[in-house]
């Protein structure tokens, strides 16, 4: 089929997800038809760069037999069986183990869901349990933080905090409140602070936050350990230390959502380990299956699992998908592939410095104003001035400008307003990230 024929039939029926439908309709989509390692081809005969691994989740690369044999041996035994009702099968119960094995020690069960926003639906759910079971049904409040992203869904959005998401189709789940991130870049350069105290400065948001609603009412705050779809926002060393000592004082619950960090995005197994969090409840997703069928889920730490299993009867909640047997083996078989390939540490220890390296090289560019990394997540910020590192106009959208001159040149990059951002696949080699990187510097160029 020719691209026009696929556009067309494409605009008649479908609505796709963060999308304007009418520009859309007028500019056609990009047909993309098949992909092998870090590459995607479009209908066009195109082979790009995907530097976004699909949607922060494709870690394991494109192509991997050992998944697609894994599905289809799964897919031929048993392809679907629910979980409900006191009943199990092997995928479930073997990937529970798998993951527990990897978390941290403290965490020991895991809750299984369909996507990473249906992880975060249950996380409000179990924060708010645990405390009524505690005897402290008052807390019930959760804390987010502005620009945060938790997912799609009523509760996943209104944990986030995007407020043009909160702006349509709400209102919004009550009893949950925001808080300032931690952009260095975008909120605390020019202010006479140094990075290390506007850290503390957005901790100190958190405390003030949490005296504002009465500490006897907040369940839990919620956080990316390096906010993704906002824009792979790193913060300053000093914001984790100072968080946790601020949930300690208030004996309120750390959720990280491991959606985008988990699986070896930040060169560890989970993002927590790298800030050496030890969270209550992880939400998890994307990378769990290299995103080759949906899967997540939450990681539940043992102070709020024993509550759960101990006092709390049963728990009215859960998703015909839940431990999905097809995708739990396609995810099982994921993990051991990234374990036996040495894929996390080789993202700590290789290519999270070699891509360091090479994308600060960027940061000399005349309209970059920084480049940031972490393992394999990197971000620039465009600047119209760079001595004085003022941003472009946003009438000229020069992030979409910039991403689709990336597309052009053979690279998919995303933007987040003026923010350009990579997570590309983890089985990246060091020659793919030159081309990465040649072929980003080549779109600033023409962005410029
Ligand atoms: N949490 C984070 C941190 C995410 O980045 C995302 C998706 O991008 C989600 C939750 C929602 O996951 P899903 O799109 O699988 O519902």
């Amino acid at each position: 089929m020719q691209t026009p024929q696929y556009q067309a039939r494409d605009r008649a029926h479908h609505l796709h997800p963060f999308t304007d439908f009418k520009a859309l309709g007028e500019e056609g989509s990009r047909v993309v038809t098949h992909a092998e390692g870090v590459y995607i081809h479009d209908s066009e005969g195109h082979r790009i760069l995907d530097g976004m691994a699909g949607l922060w989740c494709v870690n394991l690369g494109y192509g991997r037999r050992e998944l697609v044999e894994a599905a289809t041996a799964q897919l031929e035994q048993l392809p679907y069986y629910n979980t409900f009702f006191k009943t199990t099968h092997p995928p479930a119960l073997k990937l529970a183990e798998k993951l527990c094995e990897l978390a941290p020690a403290h965490v020991n069960h895991v809750f299984f869901t369909g996507s990473g926003s249906e992880a975060n639906d249950t996380v409000l759910r179990m924060v708010r349990r645990y405390w009524a079971l505690k005897g402290r049904p008052g807390k019930r409040w959760i804390i987010g933080r502005e620009n945060g992203y938790h997912g799609s869904t009523v509760a996943g959005m209104s944990l986030g905090g995007m407020a043009p998401m909160h702006d349509q189709g709400g209102p919004c789940v009550p009893e949950i409140a925001h808080v300032a991130q931690p952009y260095w870049f975008g909120e605390g350069r020019g202010r006479e602070l140094s990075p290390e105290a506007f850290g503390r400065q957005c901790a100190a948001a958190l405390e003030d936050k949490i005296l504002e609603l009465g500490e006897e009412n907040v369940a839990a705050f919620i956080a990316e350990p390096v906010q993704g779809a906002g824009g792979a926002i790193m913060p300053p060393a000093s914001y984790w230390p100072a968080v946790k000592e601020v949930l300690a004082k208030y004996d309120i619950l750390l959720v990280a959502d491991e959606v985008i960090c988990g699986f070896g995005r930040l060169g560890e197994w989970f993002g927590s380990q790298h800030f050496s969090l030890e969270p209550d409840l992880m939400p998890i997703a994307k990378g769990l299956s290299s995103g080759y069928l949906p899967i997540g889920g939450v990681l539940v730490g043992d102070r709020v699992a024993d509550t759960l299993i101990d006092e709390g009867g049963e728990f009215f909640h859960g998703f015909t998908y839940s431990g999905h047997p097809t995708c739990a083996a396609v995810a099982l078989r994921n993990l051991e592939l990234l374990e036996a390939e040495g894929v996390v540490d080789r993202v700590r220890e290789d290519l999270g410095p070699y891509l360091a390296r090479r994308w600060a090289e960027l940061a000399e560019h005349p309209i970059v104003g920084e480049a940031r990394s972490l393992g394999l997540m990197g971000a620039l910020e465009l600047v119209a001035d760079k001595a004085a590192g003022t941003r472009f106009d946003k009438s000229l959208s020069a992030g979409n400008l910039c991403r689709d001159l990336c597309f052009e040149a053979g690279l998919v990059m995303r933007s987040v307003g003026d923010t350009m951002i990579i997570s590309p696949p983890l089985v990246i080699t060091h020659e793919e990230i030159d081309e990465l990187v040649r072929l980003a510097r080549q779109a600033l160029d023409e962005t410029a």
